[in-house]
């Protein structure tokens, strides 16, 4: 998709902050970062939402999302907890119309536990 802005940070065409790439998906941080370490998980294949995932393309994404929640928790002894979310469709609030997964650590300064 010419126009995407998460295509664009696939191809490297727009600066990213990338921490871990293969042949099927990309995580790299949220410009507008919840908390420290808030990545966003994209697979490199453009689809809009949840709603166009087959098993294959659910498994190449989801399998990978442990892995990636154990690494950012390991880069920071403070990190304690993670919200692990993934909006689908404006009306869930997905503002950026390339399916993410956001992971947000959690931290143990954090003061908003409700
Ligand atoms: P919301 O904006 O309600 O969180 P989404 O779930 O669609 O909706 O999330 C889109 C995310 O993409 C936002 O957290 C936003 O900060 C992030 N984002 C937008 N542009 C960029 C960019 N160029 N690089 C990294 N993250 C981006």
């Amino acid at each position: 998709m010419d126009d995407c802005i998460f295509c664009k940070i696939i191809r490297n065409e727009i600066p990213n902050i990338t921490i871990y790439e293969d042949d099927d998906i990309k995580a790299f941080f949220d410009i507008s970062q919840v908390t420290p370490g808030h990545t966003l998980v994209v697979p490199k294949k453009h689809v809009e939402n949840i709603f166009e995932y087959d098993e294959d393309l659910a498994q190449k994404v989801f399998k990978k999302i442990p892995m990636l929640a154990r690494a950012i928790k390991a880069s920071n002894k403070d990190i304690i907890g993670m919200n692990i979310c993934q909006n689908n469709g404006e009306i869930a609030y997905q503002s950026v119309m390339h399916s993410h997964v956001h992971l947000v650590p959690r931290y143990s300064s954090d003061d908003d536990f409700s």
